[in-house]
């Protein structure tokens, strides 16, 4: 079995105690088995809140943020990394502290377009970085995913085969690659050699349609990428990604380039994508959710 989540940015784009209830129990009740919540600012997080909502709804939770440009861990600059580094240790603590084994997204550089190929002193910067970051992961129980995102939004890590490259650098156990087929869809051949090629060292999944609407209205082989899973016994979370300024901050939603709504429905969207998910899986959804 599979567990299933959701991005908490399909439900609120805000990180008030409600907008986490209003995500957590939106995600329940369309069937998720975990949320996803991006952790932009660590020492705002009500994790008091979090937790009890959680609780309640009984849902698991992941981590997740993108490096911005002042943080960027792979930055040549010492001073750039170790800001990097410091917000990554404070997401992982939050990430400890709400009860998620897993923080993910694009954390091995900023989420940004660069404008020059990475350099070897940051690469360093990066690698040093996280076998002190790992290893505070591991005390944690956590597990760390490089997200392999798009030459758009980063300059270290566009395939799975350099995020292995980076991992093995790295030389932690539980640094792992995280795959998000949206961004596959750019980089790399199909959608089930990056799968193998990874193996027992893929993390985590982020399911995204290629222009990150509902899934199955684009072109994404979701048939090949999920089969893959299955291929070589992928048993972490798969976990919905999508994104709409019709619930983004804008600062968010301009990050991410949303300059077109596909949705405007969270709920709707959030059904479709759970009942979506189930059929590619061949698992169903957890029963006691609202119909
Ligand atoms: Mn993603």
């Amino acid at each position: 079995m599979n567990r299933v989540g959701i991005h908490g940015m399909v439900w609120v784009g805000g990180t008030t105690a409600e907008d986490f209830e209003t995500a957590i129990a939106g995600s329940r009740a369309t069937g998720y088995d975990l949320i996803e919540l991006p952790v932009f600012d660590p020492a705002t997080m009500p994790v008091a809140d979090i937790v009890r909502s959680l609780e309640r709804h009984d849902l698991g939770v992941r981590c997740s943020l993108g490096l911005p440009r002042d943080k960027d861990i792979s930055s040549a600059d010492r001073a750039t990394s170790a800001r990097g580094e410091a917000l990554l240790h404070d997401v992982i603590s939050v990430g400890r502290d709400i009860g998620a084994d897993f923080v993910g997204g694009v954390i091995s550089s900023a989420m940004t377009k660069y404008m020059e190929m990475p350099s070897a002193e940051g690469r360093a910067n990066a690698v040093a970085a996280f076998r002190r970051l790992a290893e505070q992961a591991a005390a944690s129980g956590i597990t760390l995913g490089l997200e392999v995102v798009n030459r758009y939004e980063s300059n270290l890590v566009n395939t799975a085969e350099e995020a292995l490259a980076l991992i093995d650098e790295i030389g932690a156990p539980n640094v792992t690659v995280h795959l998000d087929s949206y961004h596959m869809n750019i980089e790399e051949d199909d959608f089930r050699t990056p799968v193998l090629v990874c193996g027992d060292r893929l993390g985590y999944v982020h399911i995204g349609e290629n222009h990150r609407g509902y899934l199955g209205a684009g072109h994404i082989d979701f048939g090949q990428l999920f089969g893959a899973l299955r291929e070589v016994g992928y048993t972490g979370a798969v976990t919905f990604e999508s994104f709409s300024s019709a619930v983004l901050e804008p600062n968010v939603s301009n990050t991410l380039g949303i300059w077109r709504n596909l949705w405007s429905d969270s709920e709707d969207l959030a059904r479709q994508a759970r009942r979506y998910i189930a059929d590619q899986l061949g698992q169903p959804i957890r029963p006691d959710a609202a119909a």
